[in-house]
């Protein structure tokens, strides 16, 4: 771990926090570090009775490669995540530890971030791939660059998708499909048809265009912010997403567990993937 933080915290407008990942040499994969300062900075905005929008953005050339593969192979990256949250448990054996992990890193924080009671607004550019888009899918409203991408590749891994579940919300469930089976890089502009990316806009313009849609937010009552939000979150709950994410989060575990089986035991995961990340960057 190097003294870096890497999630930054700024204010750059009256009532508007932001949080910027910044791991940006390993283009902003997640690991459990990264994870644990994220959910410590919104929870340190939404303390800030100052702060009514928090922005999440990124430093270096992508929003996000995803979740850090190379975390399952690295103990001290776990030890200090120690007991984070109220599961624990992450260094049981086997895949008793490596789910606990994810309920805590990926759906116990991603489930508190959705429910925030101050809008968030993502600010995505270059590669969010993976992983990265539950970071982008927790938040209210996604900004794009015109050079954005999603992608999602883990149907070739083996995998169902990301742990946080959203895609049939995020663009249709014939569509989500597509895009899993297939997993086809997608552009800002097919994001932005298909309802998951709010606007799209010129990278020398996104960072400008984010704050000011924030400071226009900040300007609203919060308690009317917190009460549209909650009201929106209230149709998605009533839809079911949240069982649905716990169900499909199941079944993610059954083809980790299937991975792991089919090699012995070894993380297969870690040790396959990552370098497939790398074929892929290169
Ligand atoms: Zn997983």
């Amino acid at each position: 771990m190097t003294d870096e933080p890497l999630v930054l915290s700024d204010s750059p407008r009256e009532g508007v926090a932001r949080l910027t990942l910044n791991r940006p040499g390993a283009r902003n994969a997640q690991n459990l570090d990264l994870i644990r300062q994220l959910d410590d900075g919104f929870t340190a905005a939404m303390r800030d009775g100052s702060v009514k929008v928090i922005v999440l953005a990124a430093n270096g050339p992508d929003f996000s490669a995803g979740h850090d593969l190379r975390q399952l192979l690295d103990k001290e990256d776990e030890a200090r995540f120690g007991e984070h949250g109220s599961s624990g448990n992450f260094s049981a054996p086997h895949h008793e530890g490596y789910m606990a992990r994810e309920e805590e890193a990926y759906i116990a924080t991603c489930r508190r971030w959705r429910n925030l009671t101050k809008p968030t607004i993502a600010q995505v550019h270059g590669r969010c791939i993976a992983g990265g888009l539950m970071l982008a899918w927790v938040c209210d409203l996604i900004i794009a660059a015109e050079d954005a991408t999603f992608h999602d590749p883990v149907s070739a891994w083996g995998g169902n998708g990301l742990e946080w579940f959203a895609y049939p919300w995020e663009f249709g469930a014939r569509k989500a499909k597509e895009f899993l089976f297939t997993g086809d890089i997608w552009t800002a502009s097919e994001a932005w048809r298909l309802g998951m990316v709010n606007h799209v806009v010129p990278p020398g313009e996104l960072a400008d265009f984010t704050l000011d849609l924030a400071g226009r937010i900040a300007s609203k009552p919060s308690f009317a912010l917190k009460a549209a939000k909650q009201s929106v979150n209230a149709a998605l709950d009533a839809q079911g997403q949240p069982q649905a994410i716990d169900t499909a989060f199941q079944i993610h575990h059954l083809t980790h567990m299937r991975n792991l089986l089919e090699n012995d035991g070894e993380m297969v995961d870690a040790k396959v993937m990552p370098k497939m990340w790398k074929d892929r960057e290169e």
